[in-house]
Parts: C-alpha cells; structure tokens; sequence
C-alpha cells in the first residue's frame, strides 16, 4: 500500500485550486510521461524549469538593451488612455534621470491599470525594453512593484517546458499550489551521501528548483538538481537490486564439470583463446560453479570473439549434465550461430539443435521431444526457445545474445523457465558505463576487450555521394581480385517522404554492372530468401550483397573484406561502428566506405569524423552519448530500457554509481526494506512510479 504521506502528491492536479478539467488536460499532456492522461500533482512538482530569467539586472533608461529584460526604477510621471472603442493602446509615461519611456498596455481595465502604477509614485518595472520611434517602451511589463517591495519581485524566473493553450500565469500558480501540499519525508538517501554531495532535503530541493533566487539555484549542476537525480536513479536502482535479488533468490545449479569436454574443444578449435577470452570464461565458470544463480552480462565489441566464451560456457554446463539455451534476436542469427557451432559440438560430441518459429510438424514435435528427453545438450533458437509448449529437462544455462534487444521484465522471463537457469546475457553494443548501470545494473558485468589476434585494421574513407562511381568501379576491381562487399542502403523502398537510396534500386544498378555476382537481403523478405541470400554471399556464389540494416546484427561473414554505407550521414554512430564491425573479421585488410551527402550538418560531420578516427567501440559509444543522447544508443523503445525525467544523463552520470552501491548495500542490510530507511525507500520508489519493484518485494 502506498504510504499516507503520499496521498497529497497522488490527488490529481484537479485538486488544485485554479485547475479545473480543462486546464488539467492541458497540463496533463505536458507533464506526463507518455501514455499516462492525468497528471497528479507529483507530476507537477516533476516538471522543473528548464532556464530562469533574470531579473536582477538593473539599468537606466538609457542603457537598456534592445530586447533584452531588464528591470528599471523609475518615476511614474502621467497615464494617457485611448478614447473609447479605438484601438490605441494605453500609455503610462515614466523617467529616470536618463530619459523617458512608455509603458505601453493594451485594452487594459484603466482602474486596475492606475492602481498599478500610480503617478507619483517610484516604482519598479520589469520586461523587455524596446525603442519604437526612437522613444524606449516597455509593452506590458512582466512585473510593477513599488520599489519599497522591492522584495516581493520574483527577480529570478523559472521558465518551464511550455505547451500551447497554457499561460505561463497558470502553470505558474498551479505549480505553487503544488509546491504547498509538500510533505516533510523521512530521508531515504544514506546520510553520508547526502552529506558529502551537499544534498538538501527532497522538499527542500523542489522548492528550490521552482523558486530560484539565482539562475544557478536551477541549474541542473547545482545540489538540488542533483539532489532529484540522484533520488530518480536511486529509485531506479532499487528496482534493479530488486529485481537481481529475486532473480538471485531462486536457488540456481553448482555447473562446475570437470573440464573434459572443455579441453576436447579447446583442442578442436582452429585458434586459441586470447587471453581477455579466457579471463572473462574465468569469470563466467567461476559464477557457474556457485550455487548461487549466475546473472551476468558479457559486454564485448563487435568481433571480439564472445561467441567461442559462450560455447565454452555451455561446455561447461554439459560437463554438468545440464542443457544450455542460446537465445537471440533474429532467424538469421540463429540459423548462423547454429552453423559455426554445431561442427564444433559435432567434434566433441555435443549434440545440439537448432528451434525457431520456423519449425513445424513432426520436425517440430521431434526436437521438443529430443529436448524434453535431454538428448539434446545445446539448443540454439529465437524467441521460440522460451514459448510454453518448450520443455526442457535440465535447463543449466541460458545464453541470451545481442541482449539490447531485451529488456529487463524480459530477462526475467527467461529464468521462469525450468530450473531457475544461469544467465550470461551477451552485447555488442558498447555501451558507456552510465548506461550498463542503468540497464543492466541488475547484473555482473564482464567485459571482453580487444579482438582476437592477427585482424588488421579497418581503412575508414568517406566519399560524397557524387563520386559513387568511383566506388563503384573499385567495388569491381575488388570482386574481380576475389574479395566480397557488402553494400548497405538505409530503406528498403523509395518512399514519397524521404529521399534515401531503395536498397532494391541500388540492387538493380550494380547488377547492370556485376550481374549475378550482386545479391539483395532486406528486412521484408521472406525468412527463407534471407537464409538464401546470405548463404549465397558466404559461400562466394554472390559477391555483393547489397543490403538494409539486417546485417547490423552479429552476421559473421569473415572473408568480407568492403562494406560500403549509402547515407552514412543518416546513421548513429553505434550503428556505423556496428556495420563496419561486419568486415575486419579475418585475416584481411578491410576498408569502410561512408558514402554521404552533402550538405552535412555540423553534427553528421562530427560523426563521420570520429568513425575515421577510431575503431574503439567504447569511445565511439561515448561520443554517440554525446551527439544522439542516451534513448537511441540502447534503442530504448525496443529495450524497454527506462528513459528518465529528471536526471541527465550528461550531467548527472556521475551519480549513478554512486545509486547503485547504495541501492545494493541497502538490500543486504534490509532485503525487505523493513527498516526505517527501508520504509523511506519505499515511498521513493512510489515516488517515482516504481509500483513493479514494489510488488517484487511483496511477491519475496
Ligand atoms: P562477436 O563477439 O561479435 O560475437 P564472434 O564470436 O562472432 O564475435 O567472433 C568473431 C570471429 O572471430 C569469428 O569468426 C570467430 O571464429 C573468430 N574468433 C573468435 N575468437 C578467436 C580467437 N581467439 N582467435 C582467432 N579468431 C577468433
Ligand atoms: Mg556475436
């Protein structure tokens, strides 16, 4: 049950004075996350201002600025009304000692107006000045005091997110409502913390955030920014924590073996392991041989070689007389991990099969039943792998590949199954510590640097699209020496809106050029003619497969020595390093060739410039945090990985860490948060919407 003290934060909006349904809508659709219609007053107090003006400028008549706001003393000297029905505004004419100005209201109420600014009077005006006819006005000022309130000026204004058919007046005063029903919470941040990063108290910050004495006090740099940052992945953290724990508390497998099968198939494979290989298996076994569940991610680049660890791993699980899963994203994937690995099995006598949705029939029935005996040792597949007709009969080990595809509520789905199975969850997606804690802090990270030995660099070029015919007669210099390319096209069909290169047109060119050396894969293909594609490239039968973003994901072709991007312009820049992490995977010199259009904008050029420069994926995930922003990087719709609202992730990242520790120390201490701090973290998490945590602790 949601604690009491948060009832007030919870009312809808519409309990505020001044907000009725119509206003409540309007606010609604700007505070609320998306697919939430009634904003509760929480939401309100969530919606922080994005910049303040500052008021505190003071100048003479004469010195201010065009445009800018300023605030003026002056002397009210007359007030000039228009005569009735016309369209003149009102002018009240005011000075200094450095000139005259007017300050200009249309169709005001003139009682209201003389009671505002009396003449007489010394007063305090604040807004834009502007010079019209050569004579400075002021036209309708945001603020008139009498200088002996000087006080009462909010000199610093917060300006917030706006959305149009609200003023700023009502957002205003809604949010001020809302700051008044604050409760005084019991601290749930660890005090040492709070201490040495100068936190102020929740409410405390809030209130600072909206009422600014300096442009700094809403600075998302300044303790109380950072302060709710810290609270938003705190929250999010003890979700996670949670979610580990409960993933954790079903009591998993001692997989030790005895290495027989491992030293068999290190003897078969064609290369040895490296050695970042072999410390992270180290890692992995060691997790294995635990009777505590293994949940760890294995975070490697492109190429690096995670497979083979993987392999190694389920070996590892066979030893054991348990069965291994290898899930991932796409048939194609699927179909190709089962191709490298089944010979490699095959050789030391792991039996292994491969399950997708494809799969019908008898052929179907035989395999559930091979793999409900436990005949089957490794089962590779999609999705399929985890649909409830699939029984396992000793499932030991689940290996989940290209994992940014998944999310956590989906991770935890995987480990319903069977007997409460290890979990190595594997990604090539490079991703910035910030975001491995935030969508992965529920787990172990290893992570695989370097590639295996003896791969030669990659020569990144770009090239205007105009020279594309030099492109394309060294693609042919390049099949006629034997090698293989492979051409990628951002769209599959020229569509009215975008201009980008149809995959299938680009196909039809380069066959009047290389006939039926060219091939063509694209996501609306038939699974069937996919397969046929690809094979037909890895076999050499075709020696150009021109292609849509199917092949971002984990295609191993190794002789694939060209990959050639039409549009690199439009790509991010992991998607790019995925891409060119299809070539450079054997022995061979390989080269990028980043087609782009002109004009590029500052930021695509930044892009293309740092693909040129490196090939580190961790640097290049760092700089595509830069440019793009944390959402696309992990491709946050399709993950489910949670977006945030308050914090920033480019400035508040250094906070997470410090989030996660104390998340998991708290749930060792208090596993049931039960305790006083616990019952605070409770209300935190509410706070931030994490009603699914909550329901983790009470299903514990
Ligand atoms: P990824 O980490 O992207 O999944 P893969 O596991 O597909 O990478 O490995 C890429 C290529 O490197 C494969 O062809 C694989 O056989 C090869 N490879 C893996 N480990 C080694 C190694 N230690 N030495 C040489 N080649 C290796
Ligand atoms: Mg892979």
């Amino acid at each position: 049950m949601r604690p009491s003290v948060l009832d007030t934060l919870f009312a809808s909006i519409t309990s505020l004075p001044g907000v009725g349904p119509k206003v409540a809508a309007t606010i609604s659709g700007l505070v609320c996350p998306p697919g939430v219609e009634e904003a509760r007053v929480r939401d309100l107090l969530f919606h922080l201002p994005s910049s303040t003006i500052d008021r505190r400028k003071r100048v003479t008549i004469a010195d201010a600025p065009e445009g800018e706001i300023v605030t003026l003393q002056v002397h009210i000297d007359r007030a000039q009304f228009p005569p009735k029905g016309t369209s003149q505004p009102a002018r009240i004419y005011a000075y200094d000692a450095s000139g005259d100005i007017a300050l200009t209201y249309f169709r005001p109420q003139q009682s209201w107006l003389e009671k505002q600014l009396p003449p007489g009077e010394e007063m305090l005006v604040s807004g834009k000045v502007e010079h019209f006819n050569g004579r400075a006005q002021m036209v309708h000022p945001d603020f008139v005091a009498p200088v002996a309130e000087a006080e009462h000026l909010p000199l610093v204004e917060p300006v917030y997110p706006m959305t149009a058919g609200l003023s700023a007046k009502t957002l205003r005063k809604a949010i001020t409502e809302a700051l008044s029903r604050l409760p005084q919470f019991e601290e749930w941040i660890e005090p040492s913390i709070t201490k040495r990063q100068g936190f102020p108290d929740f409410s405390e910050a809030l209130l600072q955030l909206h009422n600014p004495e300096t442009p700094l006090d809403a600075d998302p740099a300044c303790p109380a920014f950072r302060r709710l940052a810290y609270d938003e992945f705190l929250a999010s953290q003890v979700t996670l924590a949670l979610y580990r724990q409960q993933a954790k508390k079903l009591k998993g497998r001692v997989l030790g073996g005895n290495g027989e099968l491992r030293a068999r198939m290190l003897a078969s494979l064609p290369f040895q392991l490296t050695d970042a290989q072999q410390h992270v298996l180290r890692e992995i076994l060691a997790d294995m041989a635990l009777p505590e569940r293994m949940i760890r991610l294995l975070q490697g680049d492109v190429g690096a070689g995670k497979t083979v660890v993987a392999l190694m791993a389920m070996a590892a699980a066979a030893e054991s007389g348990a069965q291994s899963a290898l899930l991932v994203p796409t048939e194609i994937l699927a179909r190709q991990h089962f191709a490298s690995l089944e010979p490699l099995c095959l050789a030391v006598g792991l039996s292994i099969t491969l399950l997708t949705g494809r799969d019908t029939g008898q052929e179907r029935a035989a395999k559930l039943k091979a793999i409900a005996s436990g005949q089957t040792q490794i089962i590779v597949g999609t999705h399929a792998l985890f649909q409830e007709s699939v029984d396992y009969h000793n499932l030991g080990l689940a290996v989940v590949d290209e994992q940014h595809r998944f999310g956590v509520h989906q991770r935890l789905e995987l480990t319903r199954k069977g007997q409460a199975p290890d979990l190595l969850v594997m990604t090539a997606t490079p991703i910035p510590r910030t975001l491995v804690l935030t969508a992965f802090g529920d787990m172990d990270v290893s992570r695989l640097g370097g590639k295996p030995a003896g791969r030669q660099p990659i020569t990144t070029v770009a090239v205007p699209m105009d020279r594309i015919g030099e492109i394309v007669d060294r693609a042919g210099r390049a099949i006629a020496e034997g090698e293989k390319l492979y051409w990628v096209c951002p769209l599959v069909e020229e569509s009215e809106k975008s201009d980008l290169t149809a995959a299938q047109e680009r196909y039809e060119t380069l066959k009047q050029f290389f006939g039926d050396q060219v091939g063509l894969v694209h996501g609306q293909m038939a699974a069937e003619e996919k397969d046929a594609a690809m094979a037909a490239f890895k076999s050499g039968q075709t020696r150009i497969i021109v292609a849509t973003t199917v092949v971002e994901v984990g295609v191993d072709v190794p002789d694939a020595s060209i990959i050639v991007i039409e549009h690199a312009e439009r790509f991010g820049l992991s998607q790019l390093h995925q891409l060119r992490g299809r070539v450079g995977r054997g022995s061979k010199q390989s080269s990028c060739v980043l087609l782009y259009k002109t004009p590029l904008t500052a930021n695509a050029r930044a892009r293309l410039a740092i693909m040129r420069e490196t090939e580190d994926g961790f640097r290049l995930a760092e700089e595509d945090l830069r440019l793009r922003g944390e959402g696309d990087l992990l491709g946050t719709r399709q993950s489910g990985v949670q977006s945030f609202r308050i914090a920033r992730l480019d400035v508040h990242a250094d906070l997470m860490e410090a989030a996660r520790d104390d998340a998991r120390l708290l749930l060792t201490r208090d596993a049931e948060l039960q305790s006083e701090r616990g019952q605070a973290v409770r209300t935190l998490l509410y706070l931030f919407g994490k009603d699914d945590a909550i329901r983790l602790i009470r299903a514990g």
